[in-house]
């Protein structure tokens, strides 16, 4: 992961970012074969995200590598995957939290597993996430809600243990 300072220059604009700024970051997850490798192991902040031309691949190529790797994530499990969203949980009792990946934003999340029937609600989604990502959680709430039922994941996890 690219490493976060008060005034690194921004990816995609160059403007420097501060510490207010929402910042989205990825591992180095791209090869030099692709168009948009340099982008990739890099932080820009969400709002020039959100305007780039190349987000929704960019967003949609860095969940489907996050996929693809999943099974070898250590403790973490893949609970439920499909092409809009990701969710892993650990059989790990100490680790009580879901992680939750989003495909056309690519972003990620981890909710804390005694907080969930609350966050599933979706009314805190606008004070935590940039405007692109919290969209987009509210667009698949109903999926969330329907697949990803906290209850079922705790009791996946503990049958793990
Ligand atoms: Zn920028």
């Amino acid at each position: 992961m690219a490493l976060f300072y008060d005034g690194l220059p921004c990816t995609l604009c160059g403007e420097e970012m501060t510490n207010a700024d929402q910042l989205f970051s990825t591992s180095h997850f791209l090869g030099p074969d692709s168009d948009l490798w340099e982008y990739s192991d890099a932080i820009m902040p969400w709002d020039c995200d959100a305007r780039w031309e190349h987000q929704a691949r960019f967003g949609q190529m860095y969940f489907e590598a996050n996929r693809q790797c999943s099974d070898q994530n250590g403790p973490w499990g893949v609970a439920h995957s499909d092409d809009q969203l990701m969710v892993k949980t650990s059989p790990d009792k100490h680790v009580g939290e879901v992680d939750v990946m989003l495909a056309r934003t690519g972003s990620g999340f981890r909710v804390c597993l005694a907080d969930g029937e609350d966050w599933l609600t979706g009314e805190c989604f606008g004070d935590y996430h940039h405007e692109i990502a919290s969209e987009e959680l509210t667009a698949i709430l109903p999926l969330l809600r329907s697949r990803f039922q906290l209850r079922r994941l705790l009791s996946l996890r503990l049958a793990w243990i």
